[in-house]
């Protein structure tokens, strides 16, 4: 029979070593040492383990980064529909008919096929083939 447990008396006389005061003297998390250099003073002015508190940072710091990335690519493409909406409108007010009417969305005729038409140029057609009619 073998077993990796130690002893129970060495057990005891290691949890008998580490006395409450030492205790007291590892980080929260248990990781560091609470004592010289290590202990910071937090911003309710108790202590705070260093090494913690500068790994939370740099935690934080990662996260952060990675919603900075983010929010300036999300700026990025808003930006970039922006622009392409801008470019939309100008080439819309920059249309013109053959006759060189602007053309944007009050001036054009969407004819019953479909087909877009000057409302300039068709009101003029329209009164010039009245006028021809009326000659006739
Ligand atoms: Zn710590
Ligand atoms: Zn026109």
């Amino acid at each position: 029979m073998t077993t990796t447990r130690p002893a129970p008396a060495l057990v005891e006389r290691q949890s008998h070593d580490v006395t409450e005061e030492q205790a007291e003297r590892w980080c929260r998390r248990g990781l560091h040492r609470m004592e010289g250099d290590n202990i910071a003073r937090s911003a309710r002015g108790g202590r705070q383990c260093r090494a913690c508190k500068v790994e939370a940072a740099r935690l934080w710091r990662e996260r952060n980064a990675e919603r900075v990335k983010e929010s300036n690519h999300q700026r990025y493409l808003a930006d970039a529909e922006r622009r392409r909406q801008y470019d939309r409108d100008r080439r819309q007010a920059l249309r013109r008919c053959r006759r060189g009417h602007v053309q944007d969305g009050a001036t054009v005729y969407t004819r019953p096929d479909g087909r877009r038409e000057c409302r300039r140029c068709r009101r003029a057609r329209q009164r010039v083939w009245r006028a021809r009619h009326k000659e006739a």
